[in-house]
């Protein structure tokens, strides 16, 4: 297990942003909550570094070190959405936890609200043990629904204690539980080989387990995200034999397993998919079929490659 000050002494440079602009933005397509696809714009913003600091986490890489000011925020949101077609759905991703006051300043909720007046929905990302106050004064100001997507990461109650993600599975189910009382909507975010879980077929069972258990917390959307290497940590971890990359089969089964247990919406990340790939040949395959599954919400007919009999 790694302390926070030893994964931070691990970590590679950051990245160079810009306080008033979002480090990324695009326009995509997702399943909605009543089966119709809507067209979604993303933001991802650049923020103040999350003070949680998750040991697989490499979001901190598009972060500032100091704390944003007042006006940065919407300024950031002004940029992208002027760039970005018509969406129904709007996403603000920002590397931490929206109702964060180091992250966006409160003072700024109202001109955040006014720029996404036009969307039916509003998904941003939250810390579970930041959930309060915040969030209702947010929706208040909001034309559109609120959903707040949160890391539950694992329900292994051997590794989620040693991701110093600072949760644990009641605070999860306490969140999801406040947020649905107060009509907003949650999504999870769930991890696909976790470090301090190593055996394949574990890391399968325990990515569907902790699906299931964030649909029994009411969570409307699970988004399935492969772990990878990249921020010094999880380098560390792998070579002392504490971490492994999943495969894209692997995500293939947790994806077939998830969207069969039918509790919900399950998408599967697919950003840098081909670092999990062991197959050249049917990668492309099988990219496909995962963003196909992502958007139907359907297991569609696996893939057979005469190279690698997967
Ligand atoms: S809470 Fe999220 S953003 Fe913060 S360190 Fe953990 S994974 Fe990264
Ligand atoms: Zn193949």
């Amino acid at each position: 297990m790694l302390d926070t000050s030893e994964i931070i002494d691990l970590r590679p440079r950051r990245n160079k942003v810009r306080p008033d602009r979002p480090y990324h933005f695009l326009h995509e397509r997702e399943r909605g909550p009543d089966g119709g696809l809507k067209e979604v714009n993303t933001v991802f913003l650049t923020n103040s570094e999350c003070p949680f600091k998750c040991v697989m986490c490499d979001l901190w890489k598009n972060t500032l070190k100091e704390p944003v000011q007042p006006g940065d925020i919407p300024a950031q949101i002004s940029h992208a959405l002027r760039r970005l077609p018509q969406a129904r759905v709007v996403k603000l991703y920002n590397n931490g936890n929206f109702f964060d006051r180091q992250a966006v300043p409160p003072e700024d909720y109202e001109a955040i609200a006014r720029l996404l007046s036009g969307y039916e929905r509003v998904v941003i990302e939250n810390h579970p043990k930041l959930c309060g106050t915040g969030c209702l004064a947010f929706r208040q100001l909001l034309s559109g629904r609120l959903e707040i997507a949160m890391g539950l990461e694992t329900i292994h109650p051997g590794v989620l204690p040693k991701l110093n993600k600072q949760i644990t599975t009641e605070n999860f189910a306490e969140a999801a539980s406040f947020l649905a009382q107060n009509n907003i909507d949650t999504r999870a975010f769930i991890l696909l080989n976790p470090p301090f879980l190593t055996d394949p077929a574990e890391n399968i069972t325990w990515a569907v387990k902790s699906v299931e258990f964030a649909f029994r917390c009411g969570v409307s959307a699970c988004s399935i995200i492969p772990t990878r290497t990249g921020n010094g940590a999880m380098e560390k971890l792998q070579q002392e034999g504490h971490y492994v990359p999943p495969t894209i089969a692997a995500l293939e089964q947790v994806f077939e397993q998830a969207l069969r247990s039918d509790g919900g919406r399950v998408f599967v990340d697919l950003w840098d998919l081909k670092r999990f790939s062991e197959c050249d040949h049917c990668f492309e395959e099988r990219k496909q079929r995962l963003d196909q599954m992502n958007r139907k919400q359907q297991v569609s007919p696996p893939v057979q490659c005469p190279q690698c009999r997967q």
